[in-house]
């Protein structure tokens, strides 16, 4: 590991958000990547920006291989392209798996195998298939109009396209924060239609290697996740009677969620892992020998070695209550403001990276704590941080306000270019 800074001393943790993992700290500082965040917001050179913890990431990764067993882990690039992170993912997985042209280029630029990348997504054009096709990556058909660009195509180029089929299935999966499956849906196509599909892609000559299942995002709760898998892996191997070939590709999907919010508690990472054990050695590996069993997590990878960090540009009391304006916002970090998706609106985990105190993020009330508002510069009550939130009572301006769990679905799934602002930088760390 590369850092500017000494290796600091036994880092004490403190107990941040329930839910949250705890966090290495010395002297007050949050340590992303063992750097004190004052000092990594010298060496970035400008607030806000992104840290994302490269260490956090590896030991992600590791535990995930540790329960999951010998299943194929793909990375889903849109969680989090910054091309030092896929980089360092690559390195990491087994495949990454990209859902525009320019994510494929970002992964290609990795030195991946195109053996190893696969694209998925509705809406794919004409010239993202043909640049996907001469890549020799996999291409996962979202539907019949995409299935007849893609084997024109290849006739055009003189390349046998590599192609699954992305099923809708006749079931919907519960649990999710983002549901993606069941029901009419733009995504993928519908299993009932699949047969059909199958048999006209088998008298092309392409290249069918199996299929692929994406239920849905952000889900916590294992026994649902296992209970996805389950019908998933029945759903294939019903398919693939009217494969043209043996299969010898069956993704899962992924979707495993991170914890935001108090009531949020992580994944049983061991019981999703026990329960894929027994569908894959129970109805996969007899019924589909050839078959290799992918899972593709995006945000389950990175999402928690994120921080978004601002900086405290003024602080008012207005009415009774203590407003920290910050110098970023919504135009950065979407997601914490409650405006992406979010149905009702909770806050992020938020707290005060160069003021660390016991006990003094959201896990209770710390020495010194008051409740303060988090609002960003932007020119709306939409850019809201975190609403009457325990920070420490002495916050000024120049102080460091972390949002955690900022490594997925961050600076590329927020507006940037709203109000003008200049866009934040990202580091690796
Ligand atoms: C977005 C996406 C993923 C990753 O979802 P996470 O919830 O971040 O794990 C995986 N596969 C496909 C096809 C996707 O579109």
């Amino acid at each position: 590991m590369t850092t500017d800074a000494p290796a600091p001393p036994a880092a004490p943790q403190i107990p941040s958000h329930p839910g949250v993992p705890d966090l290495p700290v010395a002297d007050g500082q949050l340590l992303v990547g063992g750097v004190p965040l004052r000092r990594l917001a010298e060496r970035v050179g400008s607030t806000p920006f992104f840290a994302y913890d490269r260490r956090r990431i590896t030991d992600r990764v590791a535990e995930v291989r540790a329960a999951l067993g010998d299943v194929r882990l793909g990375y889903a690039v849109k969680a989090n392209p910054m091309p030092a992170v896929v980089q360092h993912l690559s390195g990491l997985v087994d495949a990454l798996d990209v859902a525009s042209a320019h994510e494929m280029h970002t992964a290609l630029d990795t030195g991946t195998d195109p053996d190893r990348i696969s694209f998925a997504g509705p809406g794919k054009t004409p010239q993202e298939i043909r640049s996907a096709v001469a890549a020799g990556v996999l291409i996962e058909l979202e539907s019949e109009t995409e299935a007849r660009r893609v084997v024109a195509a290849g006739e055009d180029l003189g390349v046998t396209p590599r192609v699954a089929v992305r099923v809708n299935p006749d079931f919907a999966v519960r649990g999710s924060g983002m549901r993606m499956s069941g029901g009419p849906q733009q995504f993928g196509v519908d299993a009932e239609q699949v047969p059909d599909l199958l048999a006209w892609l088998g008298a092309t000559g392409a290249d069918v290697t199996g299929f692929h299942v994406f239920a849905g995002s952000q889900n916590l709760d294992a026994e649902l996740i296992a209970h996805a898998q389950r019908a998933t892996a029945d759903l294939v191997v019903a398919l693939a009677e009217h494969a043209p070939g043996p299969v010898r590709y069956v993704n899962l999907g992924g979707g495993l969620g991170i914890p935001y919010f108090p009531k949020d508690r992580p994944v049983d990472l061991a019981r999703v892992g026990e329960s894929l054990a027994s569908v894959v050695a129970d109805r996969l590996a007899p019924a589909l020998p050839d078959a290799d069993v992918h899972l593709e997590l995006g945000r389950y990878l990175v999402g928690e070695a994120g921080y978004y960090v601002t900086r405290v540009i003024d602080r008012k009391v207005s009415r009774g209550r203590t407003y920290l304006v910050v110098d970023g916002g919504m135009h950065h970090q979407l997601a914490a403001s409650g405006n992406l998706g979010q149905v009702i609106r909770r806050n992020y985990p938020v707290l005060l990276g160069d003021r660390m105190t016991p006990g003094g993020v959201d896990g209770g009330p710390a020495d010194g704590a008051q409740p303060a508002t988090v609002v960003g510069c932007l020119c709306t009550p939409l850019d809201l941080l975190a609403d009457d939130v325990p920070l420490p009572a002495d916050a000024e301006p120049g102080d460091l306000v972390v949002v955690l769990q900022a490594g997925a679905y961050g600076l590329t799934a927020s507006p940037t270019a709203f109000l003008g602002h200049p866009a934040p930088a990202e580091v690796l760390v």
